[in-house]
């Protein structure tokens, strides 16, 4: 076994003047933290400090860091190649993985388009619906209906779906396609948003492909749980008018908010599904565009009988192999079991943040929780809250949230729990403490 590279202080200075880290400027002003290793739930520091993971990096490690069974599917598959090239090639990961998730996909999602990154799969389902309505005749069909307090990606195709004020998508207002947004769903379906909606696609009709939403969680749009009727509303609505339902499961699949996907709390199949994240369990970047066989026959029989899509790494066989390893992890059904319990486990003990100064909303489901502040949090301060009780989060906004990898044990979750409302705590304005 290989020791890990150390960390050096050569290193760190190197990152501040060289490397580019997420939603940053160059040079940085916020140092990240230097990892070494990570191994269960818990992430270690370059100082020595472990850190519990209550954000499985991005919803992404589900088993948690170095599973035996993932690693070693990522050492077997590497005994026989790390990659070949997907056009006019194939192989046994890539198919096997594709079967699997079409077996565990809603039903009548029976095709798989690999990519390999959630955002690239949001472009290649949004160029899936463009390309099925030209193939119908109708060429004039080429903007999407979307919800507000959605998220799809940092891509262009992506950022225009998602919502342009609260992200910094605003930035681009005037290079990115128009499409048509109604208001956010609510925590429980009304007859007046669903006249809202209804109305809204009834106007649109005749310019618009597809619908496209996260199903029942708005994850980095605002941490939104709403009602799983507005799904079926949705499928209604798209079958009236002809249009496409994208389901972006990116976020949610494979488990997150107490179904396998987050569609099945509604018993709803869209046309079209993207995952990524938690698809290869955190391990490496994979993502799929899964669809029925009237979308892959519509566009198949249409003017370009082919999907113009074929990124360089499609079904990169590192990632196909790890990928089926952690579906296959979850195919005995304990991934319930966990995520029932810390749904609990979260619930018991975050409600008490409720009563904070400064908390608008407490809210959990699946192994997502939330705290809702009511002013933007200073993210140093709520991050060295976490830290000091030995937990990693990663809060933005007004939210301070976590989704622990399914694996975390009872007692795990709740310092994982105790440490966000420490961040609530240590995030009320001065005036209210
Ligand atoms: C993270 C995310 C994406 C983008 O995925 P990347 O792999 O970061 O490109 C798209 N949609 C949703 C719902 C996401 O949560």
């Amino acid at each position: 076994m290989s020791e890990a590279l150390p960390w050096t202080p050569e290193l760190a200075a190197t990152d501040r003047d060289k490397v580019w880290h997420p939603y940053a400027p160059m040079p940085s002003v916020v140092e990240p933290f230097p990892v070494v290793s990570a191994d269960g739930v818990r992430i270690r520091l370059a100082d020595g400090r472990e850190l519990l993971d209550g954000m499985a990096s991005w919803w992404s490690a589900i088993h948690g860091y170095r599973h035996p069974a993932l690693d070693q599917a990522v050492r077997d598959q590497l005994d026989s190649m790390a990659h070949v090239m997907f056009g006019g090639l194939t192989h046994a990961p890539g198919v096997r993985l594709a079967e699997r998730l079409t077996e565990l996909a809603p039903a009548g999602l029976e095709h798989v388009f690999f990519a390999d990154s959630g955002s690239v799969s949001v472009e290649v389902a949004i160029k899936m619906c463009l390309q099925y309505q030209r193939s119908q005749g109708h060429t004039s069909r080429t903007r999407l209906m979307t919800v507000r307090g959605g998220y799809h990606g940092d891509t262009f195709g992506a950022m225009a779906v998602t919502d342009p004020a609260g992200s910094m998508h605003q930035l681009w207002a005037d290079v990115l396609p128009e499409h048509v947004f109604a208001d956010r769903p609510p925590t429980v379906l009304t007859e007046e948003y669903a006249a809202h909606l209804a109305q809204l696609a009834a106007q649109h009709a005749d310019s618009l492909a597809a619908i496209i939403v996260e199903p029942v969680v708005q994850g980095a749009g605002g941490m939104h749980f709403y009602d799983p009727e507005v799904l079926k509303l949705l499928r209604g609505i798209c079958d009236e008018h002809g249009l496409l339902l994208v389901f972006d499961e990116i976020a949610t699949g494979f488990g997150r908010t107490g179904e396998l996907f987050a569609a099945d709390h509604a018993g709803v199949s869209p046309d079209i599904m993207t995952v990524g994240k938690a698809l290869t369990g955190g391990y490496m970047t994979l993502a799929a565009v899964l669809c029925t066989t009237r979308v892959a026959h519509g566009i198949s029989s249409g003017e370009a009988p082919v999907l113009m899509h074929g990124p360089t790494f499609m079904a990169n066989p590192l990632a196909c192999a790890v990928a089926y390893a952690s579906t296959g992890l979850l195919l005995d059904g304990a991934w319930r079991t966990q995520v029932a319990g810390i749904e609990k486990l979260l619930t018991t003990h975050l409600e008490p943040a409720r009563e904070l100064p400064g908390v608008a909303d407490v809210r959990v489901l699946g192994a997502i929780g939330v705290i809702e502040m009511r002013q933007p949090t200073d993210m140093r301060t709520a991050t060295k809250a976490a830290m000091d009780q030995g937990v990693w989060i990663r809060p933005f906004g007004t939210l301070l949230y976590v989704m622990p990898p399914y694996v975390t044990p009872e007692e795990d979750v709740e310092r994982i729990a105790a440490a966000l409302v420490a961040a609530a705590r240590a995030s009320a304005p001065a005036s209210e403490r």
